[in-house]
């Protein structure tokens, strides 16, 4: 083909062994995963990093497994958020009935209970705030001279060969319009527009739920204890925080409800929205006061028929997303990076094409079981217990009870918890990519 010399001038292009499009938190992981083991990698996202770390962009606090934070601390990721990490030390599980009355059967998960009753026994993870985890991924990479950012800049095209690929940017402040690559990854999120351009289709459906996200600060300490209580709108949970800048004693609330009672408390003024968290979750914590904004997520299930295509990746909530009951959307993504760093850090070892068809089937056929495992156990949670029928509130109320005089069946759920079950990637055991 004859190229336009005018518009030959025009195209700016940067090569690299990966090009990586979407840069949250799990593109951004794996970024730095495959730059700090000298893989060339140019990071891609719509938005400026700025706005990414902005107090208004997301809200959420995220519980991180014990499996991610070995992810996290093995790529040198860790240090940057360790002083805001709130250790989670205790998990408690209720269920309550439509009038805010709390089941006395619960579920007690003690981090003690893995290690024999050892006190210094690891936590399950780590309470964290969003933004925490962005700063330290943006600063960490930004170190990495095999890194290369460029945002804000939107992928407009792709085009795969046998030999390479080439993503074309729309025009951008970075003034690159075009990246030459061995390999593409997708961590663009839900929506990702890398999985539309190779055609590869998903299952999915919304839930007729909404996430609200809000901070809380409270008289009495959390002593590290996260609390999961059952209601029939949804799951609410209450996540201990480091406390703020002032000593305040802080917790992250995230409530599910129906769509549109949640446009509702989304509408009340402070107090109004207080007292419904209050009736909500009682007063073990003294006081609550909601401080800073809030957020409401539309909530959704979602996979990806493959996560592996010609010369193409997906990770992170690009290939599947899951319900927040169980605050794992993040660890599976996490667990992705970790895997296919080392697929991809192998290949590289043996001298091999590192965006061959094999290198590729090895990191799906791994991430693959562990996904629908946890698709279906959040799937099903959130339809046993988002529901007032009198029958299913016994069942799953002796459910709760057994499960916790089973010590044995306990420290099974307690290991996915902590993300250290199943076949795991190096990085997930703590050992160098
Ligand atoms: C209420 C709620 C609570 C949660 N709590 C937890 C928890 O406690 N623990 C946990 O593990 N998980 C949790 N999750 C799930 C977790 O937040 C997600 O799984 C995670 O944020 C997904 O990250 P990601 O990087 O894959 O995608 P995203 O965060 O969606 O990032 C995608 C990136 O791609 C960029 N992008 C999009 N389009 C383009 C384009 N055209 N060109 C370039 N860039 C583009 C975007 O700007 C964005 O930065 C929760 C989710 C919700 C809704």
């Amino acid at each position: 083909m004859v190229t336009n010399p005018e518009q030959h001038d025009l195209i700016q292009t940067v090569t690299a062994d990966v090009a990586i499009i979407g840069g949250g938190m799990v593109g951004m992981t794996l970024a730095v995963a495959l730059a700090d083991a000298g893989i060339a990698v140019a990071l891609v996202d719509a938005q400026a990093a700025p706005e990414r770390t902005a107090t208004s962009y997301d809200g959420r606090s995220s519980a991180i497994a014990f499996g991610s934070q070995q992810v996290l601390a093995g790529i040198g990721v860790w240090p940057g958020m360790a002083a805001e990490a709130q250790p989670i030390l205790d998990i408690r599980v209720s269920d309550g009935d439509a009038r805010g009355r709390t089941s006395r059967l619960f579920l007690h998960y003690d981090h003690r209970d893995l290690a024999g009753g050892d006190a210094d026994a690891p936590p399950f993870g780590h309470i964290i705030e969003n933004q925490v985890i962005r700063r330290a991924l943006l600063d960490r990479l930004a170190a990495l001279p095999t890194a290369r950012h460029l945002a804000p800049a939107r992928i407009a095209g792709l085009a795969r060969t046998a030999g390479g690929v080439r993503v074309a940017l729309s025009p951008n402040p970075t003034g690159v319009t075009e990246i030459a690559a061995t390999l593409a990854i997708g961590a663009d999120g839900q929506g990702s527009p890398v999985r539309a351009l190779a055609g590869i289709r998903v299952t999915d459906w919304s839930y007729p739920q909404t996430g609200i996200v809000c901070t809380v600060a409270h008289e009495k300490p959390h002593h590290g204890v996260a609390h999961e209580h059952f209601l029939p709108s949804g799951p609410f949970a209450m996540l201990p925080m480091v406390p703020d800048q002032e000593g305040r004693n802080r917790s992250s609330i995230v409530w599910t409800e129906r769509r549109a009672p949640a446009r509702t408390m989304m509408a009340l003024d402070a107090d109004a929205f207080a007292a419904e968290i209050e009736h909500r979750f009682g007063d073990s914590l003294g006081r609550l006061r909601p401080v800073g904004g809030r957020w409401a997520y539309p909530l959704r299930l979602l996979h990806a028929e493959r996560y592996a295509d010609d010369r193409l990746a997906l990770v992170g909530d690009a290939a599947h997303a899951i319900h927040p009951i169980a605050g794992q959307g993040l660890n599976l993504g996490l667990r992705d990076v970790a895997a296919l760093a080392e697929a991809l850090v192998d290949a590289r070892r043996l001298g091999l094409d590192i965006g061959a068809a094999d290198v590729l089937e090895r990191y799906e056929r791994w991430r693959r079981f562990d996904t629908l495992v946890l698709m279906a156990v959040t799937d099903g949670l959130n339809r046993l217990f988002s529901n007032d029928l009198l029958p299913l509130r016994l069942a799953r109320d002796l459910g709760l009870a057994a499960v916790n005089r089973l010590p044995s069946l306990k420290r099974v759920l307690m290991r996915h918890a902590m993300g250290t079950a199943g076949e795991l990637p190096r990085l997930v055991r703590g050992e160098p990519l």
